[in-house]
């Protein structure tokens, strides 16, 4: 099989041990690069992933502590986890007022 030329250092490599991006098909040795570099697209902390306010506040509020630490464990979305920490305290703020009611 013919080599490649590398984008990244203009060397020829085995495309097989290559890996495609946005430029091309770049060796194994600058792609082991660009994962150190953090500029990688899979390792990239640029891409904030927001998620879903509202039903991370519902399972917080419905699903209470254990809403709260599933939402923190599986969701990606800041916003889910933003929504579970609020849907959180609305539930216990919830759950005193209903108590403080229902002693009268
Ligand atoms: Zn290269």
């Amino acid at each position: 099989m013919a080599n490649s030329i590398c984008p990244g250092c203009k060397q020829p490599f085995d495309p097989d041990e290559g890996s495609y991006t946005e430029e091309g098909l770049i060796c194994g040795d600058c792609q082991d690069q660009r994962v150190l570099d953090g500029t990688d697209e899979m390792s990239s902390a640029g891409d904030v992933v927001e998620g879903s306010f509202a039903g991370g506040f519902a399972a917080g509020f419905f699903g209470g502590c254990i809403g709260w630490l599933l939402v923190n464990l599986l969701a990606k979305g800041v916003e889910t986890k933003k929504g579970a920490r609020i849907g959180f305290f609305s539930g216990i703020a919830v759950g005193f007022v209903i108590r403080a009611l229902s002693a009268l």
